[in-house]
């Protein structure tokens, strides 16, 4: 059975990097019909927050991922968090210890380091020397007794350790140059490597899938797992995704969390697809995907290897994609959030026709939804003031007594109109332009600029439709004087 698993540490937010490892364990749990698994990865104590672990959940959940097993929906190896089962660590260690696969060590951090120098000096390997391997058993019980502080160290054996990793082959690491590597803190936490390699192994995960900075660990833990006579799992290290420039993106300098995405204006499914992409392309070369797209067409020989730069672009690009796949009511009601804080949501709320009609006509240039509160305003306030340099650079050639009679006779028709509809509205238009001679390149710009203070706006008559009729002659009279 497919068992994957997520296990982010609730040291800060959740960023790009961890939501795309999450996408990939998802998908590929979904396409192999198994179970996803998320794990809270808690053993740094001094820098695990509650707010974080929610922002967690809701990140991934935001984005489409759910889980089958986690420590908010439970499963049948829990606790899901690794801060609650310290037990279960204790007594695998207690059980390397006794089969001489691990053993206490009384070193001092003085001691270490004055070894570690040492080493340096004679251009040896910098490693545990393992002088703590050999003490007997009375001498142990002794330092033990004395309450003397300790750690527990794995026995690193002389060989060169092996692993397949399902993209990049197989990975060797010489277990000579490792040095015994502490599985338990003189806090009496397990390590990081420990805790992950016996919980990987509990919760019979099948493939374990991470970016590539694991490689390091999955050497201690596959020796971890061989000692304890696990079966050694699948592995695929994804790449890193990178900041612009090149260092990796980490919540330690402040990534952006998936939420900011969302408050940004950005759609989670353009979101998703865009995240999926950086580390992985269908065989087909499609962009588009939504998720069932993703879970059908995902493979892990398709995993590339070299890291990936985060380009916010790209991005901006997948969001106008997307927007433009949703239909106007959905695209109505995901703009509404972003209208509340602007001074005519009471408007909004009120006309709901209004809005789907606004976005029908704005949704090719939307890029962000936080950009409607800006570009929805001429719909609903009055320009307040406007640029005569940039209307007469507009119309050039036109003289300002001219101007004003143009307008002054697109008002008296406008007046009398008796369906206000755009293609009755720009019919009388062309026949006006006619009557008065004047091309109606030029008046509908005075038009446009009249309506919407701005010589660039959707089409002209169905903003004056959506505007509507008091509201436009408003306007026109206003920018006449
Ligand atoms: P920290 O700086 O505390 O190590 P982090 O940003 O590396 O935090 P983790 O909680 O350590 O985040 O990692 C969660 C998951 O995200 C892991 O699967 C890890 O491999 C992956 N990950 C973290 N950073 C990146 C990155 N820049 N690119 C791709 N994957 C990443
Ligand atoms: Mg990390």
């Amino acid at each position: 059975e497919v068992r994957v698993r997520i296990a982010p540490s609730p040291t800060g937010n959740c960023h790009v990097g961890t939501a795309r490892n999450a996408l990939y364990n998802y998908i590929f749990a979904k396409k192999n019909n198994g179970k996803m698994i998320l794990r809270i990865d808690d053993t740094d104590m001094k820098r695990n927050s509650e707010e974080s672990e929610k922002g967690i959940f809701e990140g991934l959940r935001w984005i489409g991922i759910d889980w089958d097993e986690g420590p908010d929906v439970g499963g049948p190896y829990g606790p899901y968090r690794q801060s609650e089962r310290l037990d279960i660590y204790n007594k695998y260690i207690e059980q390397l210890i006794n089969e001489g696969k691990a053993y206490y060590c009384f070193c001092t951090e003085e001691e270490i380091e004055a070894e570690r120098r040492e080493q340096a000096l004679k251009k040896e390997t910098v490693k545990y020397s393992g002088r703590c391997r050999n003490l007997s058993k009375e001498e142990v019980e002794k330092k033990l007794s004395e309450g003397c502080k300790y750690v527990v160290r794995f026995k690193v054996p002389e060989k060169v350790i092996r692993f397949r990793d399902i993209v990049r082959g197989e990975l060797t690491w010489d277990g000579s140059i490792m040095g015994d590597f502490v599985i338990r803190k003189s806090d009496g936490v397990p390590t990081y490597n420990f805790a992950t390699a016996v919980d990987d192994w509990i919760m019979k995960i099948s493939h374990i899938m991470r970016s590539q900075e694991h490689i390091p660990n999955t050497f201690n833990q596959v020796l971890i797992l061989e000692a304890l006579g696990a079966e050694i799992p699948e592995y695929v290290h994804f790449p890193l995704l990178l900041n612009e420039d090149r260092t990796k993106i980490s919540k330690r300098d402040g990534a952006l969390y998936i939420g900011e995405y969302k408050d940004m204006g950005y759609l989670k499914e353009a979101v998703a697809n865009f995240i999926v992409l950086l580390g992985w392309h269908p065989a087909d070369d499609e962009e588009f995907l939504l998720m069932e797209d993703m879970i059908s067409k995902f493979s892990l020989e398709r995993i590339n290897n070299s890291n990936v730069v985060f380009d916010f672009k790209k991005l901006e690009w997948f969001n106008g994609i997307h927007i433009r796949n949703k239909t106007v009511e959905e695209l109505s009601q995901l703009v509404i959030p972003f209208l509340k804080s602007t001074e005519y949501y009471e408007e909004v709320v009120k006309n709901p026709v209004k809005l789907e009609k606004i976005v029908e006509v704005e949704r090719e240039r939307i890029k962000r939804l936080d950009e409607v509160g800006k570009v929805f305003k001429m719909f609903y306030i009055e320009p307040e003031v406007y640029d005569i340099d940039e209307i007469k650079e507009s119309v050039k050639k036109v003289e300002v007594a001219e101007m004003i009679n143009m307008i002054d006779e697109a008002v008296v028709e406008l007046k009398n109109i008796e369906k206000w509809e755009k293609n009755i509205l720009e019919d009388y238009m062309r026949k006006l332009c006619d009557r008065i001679n004047t091309k109606p390149k030029i008046l509908f710009m005075l038009l446009r600029i009249g309506e919407t203070g701005s010589r660039i706006s959707p089409p002209l008559f169905d903003t004056f439709e959506i505007i509507g009729r008091d509201s436009t002659i408003k306007r026109l009279e206003n920018f006449k004087n």
